[in-house]
């Protein structure tokens, strides 16, 4: 079994054939930087200092080029060690309240937002608490132990039921099941809370948050918790969706763009339809808005942004080659979940 070695802390764990370093690593509760854990986001990207690696079916991952490849960087949720291999990278430590849970919860009550978007408000057991920072994810856990991740929609503050809005993304996968077949009462499991996506409220920078489509979730977590604490920095949200059905919390960031001094909420619609006119908001892709307004002075925010996998590609390569510095993008891809991903490869490889 290959030996994994981080540099600088020393520290060093086994994987298993094929397994992914990450994987092998957060087994070893070693909480290395990653988000979407499909080889899309770039987040757990590290450097190979000794030993190689190699990814499944020897194909680079889409989110790392040749030359970072040939630069013997790596994306450790796709790659596996061929050997004993030494890694640059550093273990993420959650704030001390924050502890990951596995988790029963019952899912309270279901509210439809949109034609495919649900609202799914998660009761935990009474004697359990999830503290989780504004931002972050669960992971359901399913059968034979795959998962799938959901941000959390509700705040800190907002006490023991969670919310996450769920998108049906499929029709006999989970999120089919949980709008045809799940109802109050059902029992879930959750593990949580998971990933580095949280507001950074120590940062004296404004902030320009972007969501696209269910992307707004983790956003209006942390809209949410900075309304309670009375936080006051400057806040710009732009909301992409495709028509104005999408946009289900309209009415609720209008009146908050009124009554919260520094909050402009500014939605996007890439579909306007016939319904929508007129529409007097902005048109087409949600990035493009925000790099309209902003191209110049980028590098005065910090950025949170979480949607579509595209979306965020299309941020973090355009909006630090607009001069945005990498360490003020925080982001979450919403990826496909890893079984799915090699289901998929399964499949494409079945079909040549
Ligand atoms: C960190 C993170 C946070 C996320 N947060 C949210 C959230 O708050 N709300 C939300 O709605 N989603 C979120 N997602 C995406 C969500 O996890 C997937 O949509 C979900 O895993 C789909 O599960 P499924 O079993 O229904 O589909 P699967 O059975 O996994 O896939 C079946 C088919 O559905 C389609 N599909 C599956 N996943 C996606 C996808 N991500 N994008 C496009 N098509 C897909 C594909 O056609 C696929 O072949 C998040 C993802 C990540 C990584």
């Amino acid at each position: 079994m290959p030996r994994i070695t981080l540099v600088p802390t020393g520290q060093s764990f086994t994987s298993a054939a094929c397994e992914p370093v990450l994987t092998a690593a957060l087994r070893a509760g070693l909480n290395l930087p990653h988000s979407c854990k499909g080889g899309h986001c770039a987040s757990c990207r590290a450097r190979i200092l000794t030993g190689d690696v190699e990814y499944p079916e020897g194909r680079l991952p889409a989110g790392i080029t040749a030359a970072e490849a040939e630069g013997r960087y790596a994306l450790l949720c796709q790659a596996y060690a061929l050997e004993d291999v030494t890694v640059e990278t550093r273990e993420i430590r959650p704030a001390p309240e924050v502890e990951v849970r596995n988790l029963p919860c019952r899912i309270e009550r279901m509210e439809r937002l949109a034609d495919d978007v649900m609202a799914v408000f998660l009761k935990l057991p009474a004697v359990e608490d999830l503290r989780f920072r504004a931002g972050q994810y669960v992971d359901f856990i399913l059968p034979g132990g795959r998962r799938r991740s959901f941000s959390i929609a509700s705040a800190p503050a907002d006490g023991r039921v969670l919310a996450v809005h769920v998108r049906r993304a499929s029709e006999h996968g989970f999120t089919g099941q949980l709008f045809d077949t799940m109802r109050a009462g059902s029992l879930l499991r959750i593990e949580g809370p998971l990933g580095q996506f949280w507001f950074r409220a120590e940062s004296p920078r404004p902030a320009l948050m972007i969501g696209g489509g269910t992307g707004y979730a983790p956003l209006r977590s942390m809209l949410r918790q900075l309304l309670t604490v009375g936080d006051r920095r400057p806040i710009e949200l732009y909301w992409g969706a495709r028509t104005s059905y999408d946009l289900y919390e309209h009415t609720w960031l209008s009146n908050v763009a009124v009554v919260r001094p520094g909050f402009e909420y500014r939605p996007v619609l890439s579909e306007p339809a016939r319904e929508d006119f007129p529409w007097t908001g902005r048109a087409g892709f949600v990035h493009a808005a925000v790099l309209r307004d902003h191209a110049g002075d980028l590098e005065g925010f910090d950025v949170y942004a979480s949607g579509p996998p595209a979306m965020i590609e299309a941020i973090r390569h355009e909006f630090v080659a607009q001069g945005l510095p990498r360490e003020q993008l925080f982001f979450d891809s919403f990826d496909y979940a890893p079984d799915t991903l090699a289901a998929m490869r399964h499949d494409r490889r079945n079909a040549y």
